[in-house]
């Protein structure tokens, strides 16, 4: 993991402005500014890991964190008896932007197939 700061550091900091949905002491959850359903949440560990698998490996209780407050958000959005999906980019082909690890939790409609 290199020491550049990304986005998100900054969100979480409030230097850059977001609708935040919740937070606590490990996570972070607010709206993407490009939503792809009508519910488009982001949840972050506040601890920068740069993917999934990095988080995984160096600390498997701050990602069950992330999974945990993403099922919170999708109660707080009123979702999760409709159904939802967590999606976490990793990478190249993958399209993942912003190397601060986040699972996307998407909702609010009947969600496409997707893969391709
Ligand atoms: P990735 O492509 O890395 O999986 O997801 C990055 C996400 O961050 C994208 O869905 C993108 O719309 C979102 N995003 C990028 N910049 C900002 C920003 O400044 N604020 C918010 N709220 N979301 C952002």
């Amino acid at each position: 993991m290199s020491d550049a700061e990304t986005l998100f550091e900054r969100v979480i900091a409030g230097e850059i402005p977001a609708d935040v949905v919740y937070e606590d002491e490990t996570t972070f959850a607010f709206r993407d500014i490009r939503p792809q359903a009508r519910v488009h949440v982001l949840v972050v560990p506040r601890k920068r890991y740069r993917n999934v698998a990095e988080l995984a490996a160096a600390d498997p209780g701050l990602l069950a964190d992330v999974l945990s407050t993403s099922a919170k958000v999708a109660k707080l959005e009123g979702i999760s008896e409709s159904g939802y999906r967590v999606v976490f980019n990793t990478d190249g082909d993958a399209g993942q932007t912003v190397f601060h690890v986040h699972a996307h939790v998407l909702g609010g409609e009947q969600l496409g197939f997707f893969g391709r």
